[in-house]
């Protein structure tokens, strides 16, 4: 990785494994200029998980379209941005459990965002469930 500051090499200082999300946290130092940088090393779900749509409609998992498809339905919140990031991350917690298939329905995508957005907000569940009926 280089230095985003001055595109440089750099060093990993401190690294941590974060077992709950399944991510590792590094802390780098550039060799130039001694910015710190923090990345995170996740699995790429996009490359690894596909969402059967239908029996020959197979996708790639997209965390943005989860992210966008809870954002809009939380845009009555004032605090709709952050509420739709902590809700996808939950979320995903409960739709990719282990031991996890290569293949997720669609509809348990959807199960697993309507119970978690009934227990959150009424109204958001409601607009949710109006958009993605199964
Ligand atoms: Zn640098």
């Amino acid at each position: 990785m280089v230095c985003i500051y001055c595109g440089s090499s750099t060093q990993v200082t401190n690294s941590r494994l974060h077992k709950r999300q399944n991510e590792v946290w590094r802390r780098r130092r550039c060799v130039h200029c001694g910015s710190l940088v923090t990345t995170y090393e996740t699995v790429a779900l996009e490359a690894s998980i596909v969402v059967q749509y239908a029996a020959t409609d197979l996708r790639p998992f997209s965390r943005d379209m989860l992210f966008i498809s809870i954002y809009e339905s939380c845009k009555h919140r004032p605090t709709a941005l952050a509420d739709a990031a902590a809700l996808t991350q939950t979320i995903m917690g409960k739709i990719f459990t282990r031991p996890l298939a290569p293949a997720i329905t669609r509809e348990a995508i959807i199960a697993a965002t309507q119970s978690t957005l009934e227990l959150f907000d009424a109204a958001a569940a409601t607009y949710y469930t109006a958009y993605h009926r199964q």
